[in-house]
């Protein structure tokens, strides 16, 4: 998916700020921030939606949560609390069709969401 945005961002052809990295995970900041921390936790391998993960997927998305965990309490958030958001397909406003986890702190987030 050489036209893929987040495939060009994780290869390093699109100059982004980096969160977080190792061998299967970039964690981004997001361009359009909607809190005072808002990181994009993103595979490096290529995953179109949820919908295409597969068992053998397993280890990759729970390590993708822990991640995003793990950037949450450096940044200080681990106790006054965080959301992790996947958004998948049109309804729930997926734009970038390559999976990753929106991590947001910093601020008291509604519920439900919109
Ligand atoms: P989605 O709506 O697919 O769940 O989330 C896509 C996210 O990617 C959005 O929050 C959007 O602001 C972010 N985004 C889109 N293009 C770029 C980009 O070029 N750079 C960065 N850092 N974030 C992006
Ligand atoms: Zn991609």
């Amino acid at each position: 998916m050489t036209d893929c945005l987040f495939c060009r961002i994780v290869r390093g052809e699109i100059p982004t700020s980096i969160v977080k990295e190792d061998d299967e995970l970039v964690a981004i900041s997001d361009i359009n921030p909607q809190a005072p921390l808002h990181a994009l936790v993103i595979p490096r391998r290529h995953i179109a939606t949820l919908n295409d993960l597969s068992a053998g997927d397993d280890a990759l998305v729970g390590r993708m949560v822990r991640f995003a965990a793990g950037i949450a309490a450096d940044k200080g958030y681990a106790e006054r609390g965080y959301r992790t958001v996947l958004n998948c397909n049109r309804d729930a406003g997926q734009s970038v069709f390559h999976i990753h986890l929106h991590l947001l702190a910093g601020r008291a987030l509604g519920w439900p969401p919109g």
